[in-house]
């Protein structure tokens, strides 16, 4: 008997192979989704999910994967802070391992089907792609690429990601003590500058445990491990003696190929993560649903070239593309010059209220840079002179 041809395989169940999945499974396509990992599985994250991310969802989360709501952020460098608060929630904390296996429920509720194994290759067959497994091979007309920020099967579309290019993240969870000496942060997530070279340390809530995390950028981090042990004696923890974990994350706003015959890249495969603060599950969702578009009207299309799938990577610019480079530009200037960001937020707590409205997709970067710029005479001048720290509820 013939195997079973599929339309799309979908290689990875994070935010992005799960958001693809469903998304062709709707589109009426007949779908795999693989994972090397049964569901739930760990994943190094803040958890932080924007609004923009929730909105891109295209379902609502149930109120009892949230650890907490974000309303906004406390900034800080060396002895200046700067906080703001927005009336309306601009972020869900969630714990990954609950959020990724509700999404792969999503997805199968829709029609795919979730697989557990792990890609080895992909290779054309006699009927498209095969998508080799230590078990069997998988025929399917073309493929999604979800496998997160690092995984040979990227190499099939891209050049992968060097030091210049990508990030390293370590994060702990801390079980919240009694006293919880981080009470004041159940509201808001809290960022410290300069504690890491082109990044920054975190420490966000999640109820029962706080996710305290550094992240760098790879060509500029020479111990993390002795960064991210400082950055909790610094915020008063005892770092693990072992069991610290990083993870890579690519920086987004660079450009990079992201189709081949048959193929797309979708999620950090793609390298679409915000470089200014390090957001990545939104971008996730929305080009794994745009992957999944693209794929369906190609394969009714009957053509699965890389001429006819460079329509992903044009719709994701107009959608997001511009947005990320945009953000890798204003990080670039934050990371050379972090006090004079601070002297900055801490003087004057409006730029902090007008960033917090890009997570809450409420604002572009490059609105903000346009704020920004026009503002600036102003924002140096009281910069020099003003008075430090503040906090407000917008
Ligand atoms: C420490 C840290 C903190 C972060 N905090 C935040 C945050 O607070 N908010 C935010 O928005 N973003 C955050 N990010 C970024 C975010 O985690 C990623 O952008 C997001 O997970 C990308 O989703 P994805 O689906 O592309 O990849 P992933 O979530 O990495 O999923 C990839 C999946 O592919 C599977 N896989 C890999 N190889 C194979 C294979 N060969 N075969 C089958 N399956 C495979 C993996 O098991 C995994 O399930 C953080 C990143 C790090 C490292």
């Amino acid at each position: 008997m013939m195997k079973r041809v599929y339309d799309v395989a979908v290689i990875g169940a994070g935010p992005a192979g799960s958001s693809a999945a469903r998304e062709a499974a709707l589109l009426g396509l007949d779908v795999m989704l693989l994972d090397k990992e049964a569901m739930p599985r760990p994943k190094l994250c803040g958890g932080a999910v924007s609004k923009a991310a929730l909105d891109s969802l295209g379902f609502g989360l149930p109120g009892s994967l949230a650890d907490g709501e974000c309303f906004g952020a406390r900034v800080r460098f060396r002895d200046w802070s700067s906080e703001t608060k927005a009336a309306k929630s601009v972020a869900v904390l969630v714990s990954r391992e609950k959020f990724d296996h509700f999404l792969v429920q999503k997805a199968v509720e829709a029609g795919a089907e979730f697989a557990v194994g792990k890609a080895e290759d992909i290779r054309t067959g006699p009927r498209g792609l095969e998508i080799v497994t230590a078990r069997e091979l998988i025929p399917a007309k073309a493929a999604v690429i979800a496998q997160g920020a690092s995984g040979r099967l990227i190499r099939k579309v891209r050049v992968p990601d060097g030091p210049a290019t990508s990030g390293i993240c370590i994060e702990h969870r801390f079980a919240t003590a009694k006293p919880d000496r981080f009470a004041d942060l159940k509201e808001i997530v809290d960022i410290q500058l300069g504690v890491a070279p082109f990044g920054y340390g975190w420490v966000f809530h999640h109820g029962t445990y706080c996710s305290v995390g550094v992240g760098m950028l790879r060509s500029a981090a020479e111990k993390p491990v002795d960064l991210f042990r400082s950055f909790c004696r610094l915020r008063g923890l005892l770092p693990p003696d072992s069991g610290i974990r990083g993870h890579l994350i690519p920086l987004g706003g660079v450009r990079r190929n992201l189709a081949a015959d048959r193929l797309l890249l979708a999620g950090d495969s793609a390298g679409f993560v915000d470089a200014f603060y390090g957001e990545g599950i939104a971008y996730a969702v929305k080009s794994g649903r745009i992957a999944a578009r693209v794929l369906a009207s190609a394969i009714r299309e009957g053509n699965l070239s890389r001429t006819r799938l460079s329509e992903y990577a044009r719709i994701c610019r107009a959608e997001f593309g511009l947005h990320l480079e945009y953000s890798l530009r204003l990080s670039e200037i934050l990371h050379r010059a972090p006090w004079l960001f601070m002297r900055i937020f801490s003087r004057n707590p409006g730029v902090l209220d007008e960033y917090i409205k890009v997570p809450a997709g409420k604002k572009s970067y490059l609105a903000f840079i346009r704020w920004l710029l026009v503002a600036a005479p102003w924002l140096f001048a009281k910069g020099a002179v003003g008075r430090r720290g503040s906090a407000r509820r917008t």
